[in-house]
């Protein structure tokens, strides 16, 4: 029997700014966010067998296996199946994914593993699929989809899903901070609204129910263009934080210790309970995390850098 694979590497995100907006008539956020693909990366393989059985199956190893399902639920599978149907193929398909995203991580990584997916699938059944309709497809899986296709920086609108590339210079330098147990993402997005809705009573939470779509700060984009960490560290922002916060209140402890122990700026990342900090170059981030690491206040400590680019095929053969 022969095999052919495709091996995808994809990238995790984080979020420079997520600025979340009213809840929409379909339960999804208007958002004006910056996303940031760093070199924290999912491995995404495809293989078809002559002569197996068709289908789709799922195999799942690496950091956080355990909490991803490995049947037709998991976002690979979904994915396979929707591109085989926009080619009209009955799938006959390993999809193997070994991880290194932190599992419900506020990082994107089933959105990541997804966009891992259409590209080890159009590349192993050579349908060519244009990147327009890759886009529409990535956005039917999941708001966070597009960009782990795209990569880069780039500006993100509507539920997330609509992308506009950002200039930026150089190299940003991250300790990332991985926490035990995830944060289901709806139910942050629900705490950010149930805090809103009662901000005008004691409850400390900066913004009420905002009435406007919101917009990314220019201040931010001005230092992304001039890739300077300094002025990039006060101008990271994310409405979900207290939200994490608020359902997780140890990550707070988290990010006070990575600023003490001399970052430039800690944010949650996404819907959390990832902690990301922004440091000065290279050797700040590893100091930086070798001090974090040392404090005891989370699981697991790494540096990464970033932008890096989208879902790209690493290897295609056959044996
Ligand atoms: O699009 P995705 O399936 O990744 O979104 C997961 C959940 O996150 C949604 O079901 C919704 O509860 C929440 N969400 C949101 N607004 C967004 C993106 C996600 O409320 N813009």
């Amino acid at each position: 029997m022969v095999e052919r694979s495709v091996t995808v590497t994809v990238p995790a995100k984080i979020n420079l700014h997520l600025g979340v907006g009213p809840v929409r008539t379909d339960g999804y956020h208007d958002l004006a966010t910056v996303f940031h693909a760093v070199d924290i990366c999912d491995t995404v393989t495809a293989s078809e067998m002559s002569g197996a059985a068709g289908g789709v199956k799922i195999q799942v190893t690496g950091e956080g296996a355990q909490f991803v399902p490995s049947d037709s639920r998991n976002l690979m599978a979904v994915a396979a199946e929707l591109l085989a149907q926009h080619h009209g193929i009955s799938p006959n398909v390993t999809m193997q994914v070994h991880k290194r995203i932190p599992v419900a991580g506020g990082m994107a990584g089933g959105s990541a593993d997804a966009a891992g997916a259409l590209i080890a699938c159009d590349s192993l059944w050579q349908t060519h699929t244009p990147k327009a309709e890759l886009d529409l497809l990535a956005a039917q899986l999941g708001s966070d989809v597009p960009f782990a296709l795209h990569g880069g920086t780039a500006m993100g609108t509507g539920r997330g899903e609509i992308l506009t590339p950002v200039i930026s210079t150089g190299e940003f330098h991250w300790v990332i901070a991985f926490n035990d147990g995830g944060l289901s993402t709806p139910r942050v997005y629900s705490e950010c609204d149930r805090l809103r809705a009662q901000s005008k009573s004691e409850v400390a939470f900066p913004t009420a129910i905002p009435t406007a779509i919101p917009t990314v700060p220019e201040a931010l984009l001005q230092a992304l263009r001039a890739g300077d960490p300094k002025k990039l560290a006060p101008e990271l922002s994310n409405d979900l934080q207290i939200p994490a916060i608020s359902l997780k209140p140890s990550l707070q402890r988290v990010l006070d210790t990575g600023v003490e122990l001399g970052a430039l700026a800690g944010i949650v990342s996404g819907s959390g309970p990832t902690c990301v900090f922004l440091t000065r170059d290279a050797n700040h981030a590893l100091d930086v995390a070798a001090r974090l690491s040392g404090a005891g206040v989370c699981r697991t400590v790494r540096t990464a850098g970033g932008p890096v680019p989208g879902a790209r095929v690493t290897h295609s053969g056959s044996n």
